[in-house]
């Protein structure tokens, strides 16, 4: 084992309470003290990733550079650490189950009966040692996904609890977040739930040292004291996660209530001084933006804000830097289907239409690129997005008649995009799609190239479709610029519409790399064209003042 230490999060009352947050957070106040961090997330479910998970029901699927479908917390993770975290990070039961039976079949518990404890416990243990990667870090923060007293949830904690048996004291720290509701009626906060949850960690032996209730506002004294007094832990282990208008504002809100002290004494950690600067000139501009764009996001599950969460964080984040925020509205596909477009996409600085799977809302997205097309409103595909650019390029520039992609239509005369050549013959659907991240050249000249600056850059993909090279040759001569190959430039990863104000879409999907302070130049030049249209400027002008992470690397 490492020298790393863990900080065990878990959750009480309810989820979706914003562990993952206060997590990130946590991990964030530890990087302003100068300290190594990585963090590791734990859903105790038995899917054995998220890939094949409905986004309407349980977020986005996060792709992480070595090609994983996760949880969409890594994503919050990598955004609030500025870090790339692994697949071996994003822990399931469905994992930890396989690879359990998986060792029974070879013979390698010598004829034991195979039991959740020690052999399912062993490996979870196994798991969360290695994602600390090997001492590497200083502390590795571990979220127990899910609700105290799930049953699902038990061999985690379980495993968490022989961890900090084993482990010499000060290496492991228990931090239980929890809601802590307001009546309406009253306007009252009340602790009773928290209380209850915080009995039910230790009914399974685990004693909390910090304990952060999920508030509206930051708890008064009194009310400190007698979560304190419940959960057996001393007052100033009391923390409050409130209302903020960002959660890029959570860190320094926990901290200056103490946490980051308590953090490092708990772990034996020295309680350096903590230099909040860097993460301020990130974040100020997220808060204070002197202009505002309006963006319309046309896609298939507008009624869930997280089936998009790496999309609206990196509108804002591109945001950021052009000093504009970002007010997107979320447009169901369906609806242009019947309605059509102008009416509903009318008062909109920008139209985005990001990555998608399957028939429904195909061509209300058809119809939104058509309307952003004709009335040079800037406009970015991503991914689905960029499929059906050509898909509508094909049909309205190209006349190719019915054009379609065979993913929505196996039957179309033209099929524009088609499945990739390696995916024909796959019937299973888990983790079976091009994943992660892969070079994209990039065509010196061209607006892509004027974007990233560079000649290669790495960006994550997932996805079974692609540009169907037979059919290229027909809306290249009629004005559709393909400025981004993968290498061998057979694969088509950029497309763009010399002429038009701002019309962008890539097969790679920029979101999954965009960081606050370092969005990814295809937002950034989307957000800018948006603005400086707004603003009645003729042409776009792109500034490159700030980085981004071409390479695997960060
Ligand atoms: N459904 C398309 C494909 O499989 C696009 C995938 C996506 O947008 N992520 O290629």
């Amino acid at each position: 084992m490492g020298n790393s230490k863990f900080v065990f999060v878990t959750g009480g009352v309810l989820s979706s309470v914003g562990k993952g947050s206060v997590t990130a957070s946590i991990g964030k106040i530890l990087q302003a003290r100068g300290y190594e961090v990585t963090a590791t997330k734990i859903d105790p479910y038995l899917n054995f990733d998220s890939g094949t998970m409905n986004p309407y029901m349980h977020g986005e699927v996060f792709v992480t550079e070595d090609g994983g479908e996760t949880d969409l917390d890594i994503g919050s993770y990598e955004r609030m650490l500025d870090r790339n975290v692994s697949k071996g990070h994003s822990i399931t039961t469905g994992q930890i189950y396989w690879k359990v039976i998986e060792m029974e079949r070879k013979g390698e518990f010598l004829g034991k009966c195979v039991q959740i404890i020690p052999h399912v416990t062993d490996e979870i243990k196994r798991r969360i040692v290695e994602a600390a990667e090997n001492g590497k870090v200083d502390v590795s923060l571990v979220e127990v996904g899910g609700t105290v007293g799930d049953i699902e949830g038990a061999p985690f904690l379980e495993a968490a609890r022989q961890l900090s048996l084993q482990l010499p004291a000060r290496d492991t720290t228990f931090v239980h977040v929890a809601l802590v509701p307001v009546l309406d009626s009253t306007g009252e906060a009340k602790s009773k739930p928290l209380q209850h949850s915080v009995q039910e960690l230790r009914r399974i032996g685990i004693q909390p040292d910090i304990v952060i209730a999920r508030t509206r506002n930051v708890l008064p004294g009194e009310l400190r004291a007698k979560i304190a007094l419940f959960a057996s832990v001393p007052e100033d282990s009391v923390f409050s996660s409130p209302n903020l208008p960002s959660i890029y504002l959570l860190p320094e809100s926990l901290d200056k209530q103490g946490l980051g002290s308590k953090v490092c004494e708990k772990l034996g950690l020295e309680d350096r001084k903590p230099d909040w600067r860097p993460w301020r000139r990130v974040v100020k501009p997220l808060m204070e933006p002197r202009y505002r764009v309006r963006i319309s996001l046309v896609g298939k599950y507008a009624g869930l804000a997280d089936s998009y969460m790496s999309v609206l964080e990196a509108l804002r984040h591109a945001g950021g830097v052009c000093n504009a925020g970002v007010d997107v509205e979320l447009v169901e596909a369906e609806e242009l289907e019947e309605s059509g477009a102008s009416e509903r996409l009318r008062a909109s600085d920008g139209i985005i239409v990001p990555g998608g799977f399957g028939t429904r809302g195909a061509e209300g997205k058809v119809k939104a690129i058509e309307y952003a097309r004709k009335r040079d409103v800037p406009f970015l595909g991503v991914c689905f997005g960029f499929q059906l650019s050509v898909v509508e390029f094909a049909r309205n520039v190209a006349l190719m008649g019915s054009a379609n992609s065979t993913e929505v239509d196996p039957r179309t005369p033209y099929p524009v995009i088609d499945l990739m050549a390696e995916q024909k013959g796959i019937g299973s659907l888990g983790a079976t799609m091009r994943l992660g991240a892969s070079p994209v050249v990039v065509e010196k000249g061209t607006l892509a190239y004027k974007l990233y600056g560079r000649e290669e850059i790495y960006e994550r993909h997932r996805h079974r479709y692609e540009v169907n090279p037979s059919l290229k040759g027909r809306l290249v001569e009629r004005g559709l610029r393909f400025s981004g190959y993968d290498r061998d430039g057979k694969r088509m990863e950029i497309l763009e519409l010399p002429g038009k104000f701002f019309f962008f879409a890539t097969q790679y999907h920029p979101e999954f790399k965009s960081r606050p302070g370092r969005p990814d130049p295809a937002y950034y030049g989307f957000v800018k064209a948006a603005l400086s249209k707004k603003l009645g400027m003729k042409a776009l002008k792109v500034s490159r003042g700030f980085s981004y992470a071409a390479s695997s690397a960060a």
